[in-house]
């Protein structure tokens, strides 16, 4: 077995300027779908799972991860794992993004306040500076570097081959936690200093990265 843990946004869709407008880029759809059947997939996303889901279908994921990794759907085994601090937290976390100002979205366990400043959070929160405004989630130790273990250890995977592929803030927690588990990790339009050992120029390059890896020409 191998695993790819990939990212949404930016990596397996464009960036789109209204975040309900993302599409999965078709080349990337295709290289997925196709893949050998030794390859398992999981995208893990800030998305909740519902909204990502049907995102995601065409590539035929084998398991997706929501709300940056607390809530984990295995679509194989039709068995979902939710942290329990953030259910317990969630009351906590949508009333700080209603705090923070702009526009807030709603998700299922965590929400992102648009065009709101950075500031300290409440207790049981947790900010992360994010792509348009700040992610607010429960302050409970699990992040999608988190996610991306239970995954690989749920599946029996965790030493066999496998790859995460992020392009912002909340996937350097993953490179971080997943690169000394021998992960191997590519980010995607480093516009900053980057915990990953690989690097793509942009979105635009994920789909023949992909090909590549999934069709052995590019070592794991
Ligand atoms: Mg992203």
């Amino acid at each position: 077995m191998a695993a790819l843990l990939l990212d949404f946004d930016g990596v397996l869709a464009p960036l789109a300027a209204d975040p309900a407008a993302a599409v999965l880029d078709p080349a990337c759809a295709s290289a997925l779908r196709t893949r050998p059947v030794a390859w398992r997939l999981a995208v893990i996303s800030g998305r909740s799972c519902d909204d990502l889901l049907p995102r995601i279908a065409a590539a035929r994921p084998d398991a997706i991860a929501g709300d940056h990794g607390v809530e984990i759907r295995l679509l194989r085994e039709g068995r979902t794992w939710v942290h329990p601090d953030a259910v317990r937290l969630r009351p906590a976390v949508l009333a700080a993004a209603r705090a923070l100002g702009g526009r807030v979205e709603e998700k299922r366990w965590s929400a992102k306040a648009y065009g709101a400043e950075m500031s300290a959070p409440p207790p049981g929160v947790r900010f992360l500076a994010g792509r348009g405004g700040v992610d607010v989630l429960a302050d409970v130790d699990w992040d999608k570097g988190h996610a991306g273990a239970w995954i690989l250890d749920t599946w029996g995977a965790a030493s066999a081959p496998a790859a995460y592929v992020g392009d912002e803030a909340t996937d350097e927690l993953a490179f971080t936690a997943l690169g000394p588990r021998g992960v191997r990790t590519v980010r995607v339009a480093p516009g900053e200093t980057t915990a990953a050992a690989e690097t793509l120029p942009d979105q635009a390059a994920v789909a023949g990265w992909l090909r590549a890896v999934l069709s052995g020409v590019a070592q794991m």
